[in-house]
């Protein structure tokens, strides 16, 4: 008899679509005209506007929201399961969802590196949520979204690598090695949406997000040869 050890993913309930409207999906190029309101209300109660047909709506929870708004709902469910209630950012808040697409094409390559700098004595800490920073004015540190990763011992942390998106600048993504800003820039996706490009093709899109991932791991990988992650000795044994 097998037991139930693992709790069971909820997708047994029908799927909640929002309001059916007329004129169809706001998908560009899309003709479907079958379409439905995305589910998102902000913690001001606004709701969003976008209007999509099944396949360009994204199901969270049981619930369907346009794709922006599913991931952001993915990092709200997140944190709510870690017991972090969390209100759903304003319609104008992009900043989670943009941790978010960064920090999970950065995790596997960030993860191998912590394994290769560590040794022995250290664990690597792989925390999965996306926080939310509130403001905080006597040290000048901006609200922000971030998702981290670290290296420690018993004693404290080694090597803290961080991606964060500040609420002041919601277009440039931020990588932290320590309390050093590593490298702070707008993905190349976001840059061509700003200048109105919007649609490249889902192969050039791929493109960019692997060019920019090599970018933010250059800017650790030399952060961390010159600084090391305070096992300097071990380190330069390492093969780099
Ligand atoms: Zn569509
Ligand atoms: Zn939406």
């Amino acid at each position: 008899m097998a037991r139930k050890t693992e709790i069971q993913p909820v997708e047994e309930a029908p799927v909640r679509y929002g309001e059916p409207e007329g004129g169809g999906c706001d998908h560009t190029g899309c003709t479907t005209t079958e379409a439905y309101r995305c589910l998102y209300r902000d913690r001001r109660a606004v709701d969003c506007a976008w209007v999509a047909c099944k396949e360009h709506l994204r199901v969270v929870e049981g619930r369907a929201y346009c794709m922006r708004h599913a991931g952001i709902e993915e990092v709200l469910a997140l944190a709510r399961k870690q017991g972090q209630d969390l209100l759903p950012p304003d319609l104008d808040d992009r900043c989670a969802s943009l941790v978010r697409a960064v920090a999970n094409d950065l995790s596997e390559p960030v993860l191998e590196r912590l394994v290769r700098w560590s040794d022995a004595n250290t664990s690597i800490i792989n925390d999965p949520a996306i926080r939310y920073t509130r403001p905080d004015r006597v040290h000048r540190v901006p609200g922000h979204w971030e998702r981290v990763w670290a290296l420690a011992t018993r004693t404290g942390l080694l090597l803290r690598v961080g991606v964060r998106v500040e609420d002041t600048r919601p277009e440039t993504v931020i990588l932290t090695g320590g309390i050093t800003h590593l490298m702070a820039t707008v993905p190349p996706w976001i840059q061509r949406r700003l200048s109105g490009d919007l649609y490249p093709g889902s192969q050039s899109e791929l493109v960019e997000r692997l060019a920019f991932q090599q970018q933010l791991l250059q800017a650790l990988d030399s952060h961390v040869e010159k600084y090391g992650v305070a096992y300097p000795r071990s380190l330069s044994r390492a093969p780099l």
